[in-house]
């Protein structure tokens, strides 16, 4: 069932081009808190520490899968925003980025 690479150096690949194409997402959006526009991209957990939520895809309670969530920090308020890393994932494996 599940389409994940076991391959580390595919995953760090993977998830290098899902930070891109999470930062072109990103474009003109600014922080609710202080419209800031710049933001960082926290580190990644230890697989073992990741949270992982079920996402599910349109509203097909059997199209789900789990997923680990993109953070991303305000530089200059720190306020976070999360992302479900698999929408992004999947359109980077569609090579749709
Ligand atoms: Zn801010």
């Amino acid at each position: 069932m599940s389409t994940e690479v076991s391959d580390p150096q595919q995953r760090l690949e993977d998830r290098r081009r899902v930070s891109e194409l999470l930062k072109k997402e990103l474009q003109g959006f600014r922080c609710l808190v202080c419209k800031g526009i710049e933001f960082v991209e926290l580190d990644e957990p230890e697989p073992g520490l990741q949270a992982n939520f079920m996402y599910y895809e349109g509203n097909d309670p059997v199209a789900r899968k789990r997923t680990p969530l993109v953070a991303i920090a305000c530089t200059h308020c720190g306020r976070i925003e999360q992302f479900a890393e698999q929408p992004l994932m999947a359109r980077v494996k569609a090579g749709n980025i």
